[in-house]
């Protein structure tokens, strides 16, 4: 069986930080040592072996980019090429029998998948988008050491594909289930990505195109053209074909602007039935819709927005190109305030600790004082959750930065002010009294919602009121992980992965 799906010659895509190691300590350059080389991880890049002449080879290639001003120093991407061994969904004979099927190709899943397949069982891994990465590819940096997520990604995606054992379909979705611990057959819908493998990422079908559609990996703070590369650092990287073109004068012109006649426009979604002897259900969460917390704002005003639409907004490669701008009109916040526990351990919405976002909005805080020296932030608490030694150094260290201020008092109110300002309206959990903070802008730290609330599954699984996949170690054979199983940072996520993986191996062995 031939596993992984792509060769990657060399650096994808590079967001290129002013200190990067290529300047500093002259470290390998790739993807990597753009990145963190700070952290060592350069001598893992993915493209090439770490060695003096490598290392030589990739800062030559870097030197000619830039001549060639296919590059600035300061987070424009430039794309090498990316070119796919195997296709996924448009195999000519996919595999249809493995050891272990994993659901959701996010950490957990990844981390489940590599796990088992490294200790030698066939693996097949089915993603529902068209690339890989789940929620971590749209983190600006990973608490608490701040890396940037691409980098644990693509050492992932270098594991799968140099792995023989693994097989990736993307734009894949469970229809069916059947069988018992250790025989199933499942129902897999592949939909069409409308692009072939012959994809170059030239980029000329998204020029053409004429259709604009809101990206919903930026939340819908920009738009994506009809034809489109999910994001910068996609994995795959192939472009996509918005099936909301197809059929129409939009798709043929992208069609006829695809000089290596990647454009498939009669490519139709079909079934394909596995047989697999475990299952591993990664299907992660959903940021907590926070139109529904009425009396926080978010949807009325503008310069409310979402955690999560801070990462975006954050990110190089984001809707402002990293660059954190109040919505209405662009300005550079001089203030801004954090509501806690939007929507999280309330009876009204989530009645749990979402876990993650006390440690996101410290996060955050880093985020704003790295860019703005002397903006003002103001994080409004009931309590503040930071398990862990690592976890609560980090917010030592935010708790003693003299423009971060931590108030508890949960946020009862908001509003918007004509000129964009926001006030919150909180108690004071200490003082008693009442504050009205007016600041720039607002981030409601949202929690996460499994994806599992609103769709279940087609499989014999059992949930929890809230939606997570309860896990039956006595029935065996299937298992839930990471966020689809409990609200996890990427650790735990890690963590809980590989036992999964375990969990899935002993349904084998035991059978
Ligand atoms: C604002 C914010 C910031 C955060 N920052 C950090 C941080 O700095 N450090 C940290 O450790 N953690 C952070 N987290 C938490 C982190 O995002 C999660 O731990 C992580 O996403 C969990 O990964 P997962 O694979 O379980 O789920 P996901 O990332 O949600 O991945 C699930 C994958 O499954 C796919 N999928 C879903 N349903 C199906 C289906 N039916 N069929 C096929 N595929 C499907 C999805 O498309 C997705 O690719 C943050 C969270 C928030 C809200
Ligand atoms: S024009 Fe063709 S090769 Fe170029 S990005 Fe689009 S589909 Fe890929
Ligand atoms: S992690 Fe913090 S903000 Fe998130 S729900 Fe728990 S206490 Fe509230």
């Amino acid at each position: 069986m031939t596993g992984g799906f792509f060769e990657i010659n060399s650096c994808t895509d590079i967001l290129v930080e002013k200190n990067s190691p290529f300047f500093t300590s002259g470290g390998f350059y790739s993807k990597y040592s753009g990145q963190c080389g700070r952290n060592g991880h350069y001598k893992k890049c993915p493209f090439r072996p770490f060695s003096p002449l490598n290392s030589l080879y990739c800062r030559l290639e870097w030197v000619v980019l830039l001549l060639r001003g296919q590059n600035n120093f300061l987070s424009k991407r430039y794309i090498l090429q990316a070119i796919e061994r195997d296709s996924m969904t448009d195999k000519a004979t996919p595999p249809v029998s493995a050891n272990i099927l994993v659901v959701g190709g996010g950490i957990s899943g990844l981390t489940t998948t590599l796990e088992a397949a490294e200790a030698g069982y066939e693996v097949i891994l089915l993603e529902k988008e068209p690339s890989l990465g789940g929620r971590v590819s749209q983190l600006r940096q990973y608490f608490p050491k701040l890396c940037p997520p691409t980098c644990g990604l693509e050492i992932n995606y270098r594991r799968i594909k140099d792995n023989p054992r693994v097989n990736v379909y993307t734009l894949a979705e469970v229809e069916n289930v059947d069988g018992v611990p250790g025989d199933y057959t499942v129902t897999v819908r592949m939909n069409p990505r409308y692009v072939t493998s012959e994809c170059t990422c030239c980029g000329d079908c998204e020029k053409a195109s004429k259709t604009e559609i809101p990206n919903e990996f930026n939340f819908g703070m920009d738009k994506t053209k009809g034809a489109y590369l999910p994001h910068n650092m996609a994995f795959p990287q192939r472009y996509v074909v918005s099936p909301q073109i197809i059929g129409t004068e939009d798709a043929r012109r992208c069609k006829e602007a695809c000089k290596y006649n990647a454009i498939d426009l009669e490519m139709e979604s079909k079934t394909i039935d596995f047989k697999v002897g475990a299952i591993v259900w990664a299907t992660g969460w959903v940021p907590y819709d926070a139109t529904r917390i009425e009396n926080l704002g978010f949807g009325r005003y503008d310069n409310i927005i979402t955690n999560m639409m801070l990462e975006r907004l954050a990110a190089k490669n984001g809707p402002t190109q990293g660059k954190i701008l109040r919505p209405s009109d662009e300005k550079a916040p001089e203030s801004v305030a954090f509501v806690q526990c939007a929507g999280s351990r309330d009876e009204n919405h989530l009645p749990y600790c979402s876990y993650i976002c006390c440690m996101a909005s410290l996060k955050h805080a880093t985020y704003i004082r790295e860019q703005y020296p002397d903006t003002e932030v103001f994080i409004f608490y009931i309590d503040v959750r930071a398990p862990g030694q690592r976890y609560e150094k980090f917010y030592d260290k935010l708790k003693n930065d003299d423009k971060v201020f931590l108030i508890k008092g949960k946020v009862a109110e908001v509003s918007e002010d004509a000129a964009g300002n926001i006030t919150v309206v909180a108690e004071n959990a200490v003082t008693g009294e009442k504050i009205r903070k007016t600041v720039d802008m607002a981030v409601l730290a949202t929690g996460m919602q499994p994806t599992t609330a609103s769709v279940k599954l087609p499989a014999d699984l059992n949930y929890t009121d809230d939606g997570f996949i309860i896990n039956d170690f006595e029935k065996g054979g299937m298992f839930a992980t990471g966020c689809a199983n409990k609200p996890a940072d990427v650790v735990t996520s890690n963590q809980n992965a590989t036992g999964m993986a375990l969990k899935a191996i002993q349904t084998l062995v035991r059978r």
